[in-house]
């Protein structure tokens, strides 16, 4: 028996309505390790490149790993992968919190949408029972008021709520995912994948026990790790940064994470957990703006909508610097003064962006499709996109040496980059005894090394079919 892992594969035809659940392949598991690169391999399989990524045949799959939900501290993340709407490239967005564990207690490591719903739904996951329901009442909801809603409907708090909001809905390109309305799956619009296919929100609720081959083993190999973390250096920097503790009500962690990381804010018009680093400096320092607490605002109004803080930030941040160079002026942006600091502007232009009104529509589709189209327009092309050419190159590159390959390792086996990469507290050594003792399948160093080359192979392909398609 295949210890660690769900056991099943969750296949949800959105057009058709047809749920089919599939066995794993234990020989397929042991390739793949499980997250990241067991999306991988699977777009490798039935994803067709060529695809327009908001068409209803782009795939948008959720992946856990072995030992998602067990005892290894930290070991709750999850990807969800598809066709970037963002990027056109594959795209996939980490997450941790406590959805991907539930995922595997319901029995699933891998969740696999295809097709496009007729109208609005959501997709309820209890154990073996799967239903598409009806969503239409929850549609232009808010993350929040959908995550209430669904689980007021439900009449139970034990499900785990993956919603979009007005964002994912409206097809902005960088929309994201709100996990119980407070963490969130950013990057690569996997939150617009979701609105493409109708699918609201995705809720989840499983009864049953991870299993480990070796627990004795495995326990004891989780005791030394959180040994390890307690003693670490930066321990105490990560739990208490600075520009937290003013605010900060309480720490709060992901499903067994003892680094308890997240800064939960409770402030007039805040309530978030976090927020990372980007978020907050992305609409403090980089927009010009020398206030926190509006940072903090802001960072819940992007929950509350379901878009991402990094891109948005980015196109924002793009404008501000194109007008104080001159490129751009207020003719070219519906008279929105997009001078570096005013607030004003930046919740004007995020408004427009969520609802796709105005010029909004344009800053919806990315920082690419922005810099050149308004390059175009104001006839300073070549001088805008030197500003937007790094950001736009970093959204597209992947695998290049030895960290990623540490990284998809941590990805692979679900684990917080916070946590085991940060803080360099498992090397692949380690990996291969929580691994093996965790699943039973001898994962030895030189496995590992297979998976992980086939993984980054598979992506390379991908990627070197997708360039040369024409865009
Ligand atoms: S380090 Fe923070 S983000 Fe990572 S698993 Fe722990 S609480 Fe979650």
């Amino acid at each position: 028996m295949l210890h660690g892992y769900g056991g099943r594969i969750l296949r949800v035809d959105l057009s058709s309505r047809r749920i089919l659940r599939e066995k794993i392949d234990p020989d397929y598991m042991a390739r793949a390790i499980g997250g990241r690169g067991l999306n991988s391999l699977r777009m490798l399989d039935e994803l067709d490149l060529n695809l327009d990524p908001l068409s209803p045949e782009n795939l948008l799959i959720m992946g856990i790993g072995p030992l998602t939900g067990s005892l290894l501290t930290s070991s709750a993340g999850m990807t969800i992968s598809g066709k970037s709407p963002l990027t056109n490239r594959v795209g996939n967005s980490i997450t941790s919190g406590f959805f991907g564990p539930e995922l595997k207690r319901a029995g699933y490591d891998q969740v696999i949408f295809t097709g496009k719903a007729k109208n609005p739904c959501y997709l309820l996951v209890a154990d073996d029972h799967v239903e598409i329901k009806d969503a239409t009442h929850l549609w232009g909801l808010d993350t929040w008021q959908a995550t209430s809603a669904i689980l007021k409907e439900l009449g139970s708090n034990l499900f785990q709520v993956a919603a979009i909001g007005p964002a994912g809905e409206n097809l902005v390109k960088f929309a994201n995912l709100a996990f119980n309305g407070f963490r969130m799956g950013g990057g690569n619009g996997m939150g617009c994948l979701l609105g493409s296919k109708n699918l609201k929100a995705i809720v989840v609720h499983g009864t049953s026990q991870v299993t480990l081959a070796k627990p004795l083993i495995f326990h004891a190999l989780c005791s030394e790790m959180d040994q390890k973390i307690i003693a670490h250096d930066t321990f105490d920097e990560i739990t208490k940064e600075t520009p937290a503790r003013a605010n900060q009500v309480k720490n709060k962690s992901c499903y067994n994470c003892n680094l308890n990381c997240f800064h939960y804010h409770v402030k007039e018009q805040v309530e978030l957990e976090g927020p990372e680093h980007d978020s907050l400096h992305g609409y403090s320092s980089r927009l010009g703006v020398d206030d926190l607490s509006s940072s903090l605002k802001m960072n819940t109004y992007l929950n509350k909508m379901g878009i991402d803080s990094l891109e948005s930030t980015q196109t924002i941040g793009l404008t501000m610097e194109c007008f104080q160079k001159g490129l751009l002026n207020r003719n070219d942006v519906d008279g929105l003064d997009f001078s570096l600091g005013n607030q004003k502007t930046v919740y004007a232009i995020l408004k427009k962006m969520i609802t796709r009104e105005g010029v909004g529509d344009l800053f919806a589709e990315g920082i690419s499709k922005l810099s050149e189209t308004l390059g175009k327009k104001s006839e300073n092309s070549l001088k805008i996109s030197e500003i937007a050419d790094p950001l736009v190159k970093k959204q597209k590159t992947f695998f290049t040496g030895q960290t990623d390959q540490q990284e998809l390792l941590m990805d692979c086996m679900t684990l917080c980059k916070k946590n085991e990469l940060a803080m360099d507290t498992l090397d692949i050594d380690a990996a291969s005894k929580f691994l093996t003792a965790g699943t039973g399948i001898d994962f030895t160093l030189k496995r590992i090394e297979k998976s992980l080359q086939g993984i980054i192979d598979a992506n390379k392909k991908m990627n070197t079919d997708l360039s040369s398609i024409k865009e």
